[in-house]
């Protein structure tokens, strides 16, 4: 009889696209870092530039061995997650080979599902359309919020009582309502000190 093995969660990951790159935005912006762009979303965010990303069933579903080998074929040893939404899956096994390997591991998440891994940075970039999961509060380094709308700001403003006290606040002009919002957000951080301004800037470079 023929014994069937599960494969256990997190070592095997659906990958939209891994690229080295230079960070474009928050903290880390000018870093060179490698892309690990897992596929899957079910945020479902309006203006989101990445959905093709969404349909999980659309990627190759690929080792985490595979995963790092890619990596490392670079020189930087910067890794950042993303997505699609990387929480969707246990990143503890994929987090731990990294670190292994030597990686300094970011993640970029709008903590929507239980937070998962061993990170050195959480980019916590919540968005309205699906409520942020409770664990996420408590280890996000920095606070992302992106601005399309007026009433982001009270967004953020909301957000920023709940995450940690060392967790830094961002503001990020919506790439296509850059022009409205930015003389907005400059103010808004003028008086409201403790926020600082993230641009897109790889979209100004014309790199991914
Ligand atoms: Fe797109 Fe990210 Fe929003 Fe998902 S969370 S819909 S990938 S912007």
């Amino acid at each position: 009889m023929k014994t069937e093995q599960k494969v256990p969660e997190g070592t095997m990951l659906p990958l939209m696209e891994a690229f080295y790159t230079i960070q474009g935005e928050g903290r880390f912006t000018g870093h060179p870092a490698y892309f690990i762009r897992l596929g899957g979303c079910d945020v479902g965010c309006v203006w989101c530039d990445v959905k093709e990303s969404w349909d999980s069933g659309k990627w190759p579903i690929l080792s985490i061995e595979k995963i790092v080998a890619g990596a490392l074929e670079f020189p930087g040893r910067l890794v950042v997650i993303t997505g699609g939404e990387p929480l969707m899956y246990d990143l503890g096994p994929l987090t731990k080979l990294l670190r292994e390997n030597g990686f300094t591991i970011n993640i970029e998440t709008s903590g929507a599902h239980p937070f998962s891994g061993d990170f050195d940075w959480v980019c916590f970039s919540p968005k309205k359309f699906k409520k942020p999961h409770d664990s996420i509060y408590k280890v996000a380094d920095e606070l992302k919020v992106v601005v399309f709308h007026q009433s982001d700001f009270e967004f953020a403003k909301k957000h920023a009582e709940l995450v940690n006290i060392n967790c830094e606040l961002r503001l990020q002009p919506e790439w296509s309502k850059a022009e409205k919002f930015t003389p907005i957000i400059i103010d808004f951080a003028k008086n409201h000190p403790k926020w600082k301004i993230s641009l897109q800037t790889h979209k100004f470079m014309d790199i991914p």
